[in-house]
């Protein structure tokens, strides 16, 4: 296990650290490799991830509301974001299916990552995501 400092953008004014495995996980870019410690199965992680490394299989069936997302836009650069999207790992691969608007709302700020709460499943979970 290794320790991993995380050092947040500014908006966040803060850092905080996680426990990282430095096993086989297979992150794409390693920005925010290693993936999340969830020893035995323990609850989710808050991790900054980038925004590139987050997959969205399902971002082109499901349109956003533009007004909402400007309005997220303009409350988080404000105010930070404050509540995290819930974000899915699987093998070292992060997938979003929810949090759209806040996601859009990151990429349209050019902000570089995002707060997640990441949960660990299995390929089954992630079918069942698909589903
Ligand atoms: P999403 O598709 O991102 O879930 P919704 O419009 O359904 O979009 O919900 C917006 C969510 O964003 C709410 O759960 C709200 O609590 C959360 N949120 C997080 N940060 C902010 C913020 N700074 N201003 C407004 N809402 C925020």
């Amino acid at each position: 296990m290794a320790a991993l400092l995380l050092r947040l953008p500014n908006y966040y004014n803060r850092n905080f650290s996680i426990s990282a495995s430095s096993s086989s996980s297979s992150s794409s870019n390693g920005a925010a490799s290693g993936g999340p410690s969830q020893q035995g199965g323990a609850g989710p992680v808050i991790l900054e991830i980038p925004l590139n490394q987050i997959r969205r299989p399902l971002m082109r069936t499901r349109a956003n509301d533009p007004h909402k997302v400007k309005d997220l836009m303009d409350s988080i650069s404000q105010i930070g974001l404050q509540v995290p999207i819930d974000v899915l790992e699987v093998d070292g691969v992060y997938y979003g299916f929810s949090g759209c608007h806040r996601f859009e709302a990151h990429q349209r700020l050019g902000f570089p990552t995002i707060r997640c709460k990441v949960r660990r499943g299995t390929k089954e979970t992630l079918r069942h995501h698909l589903r």
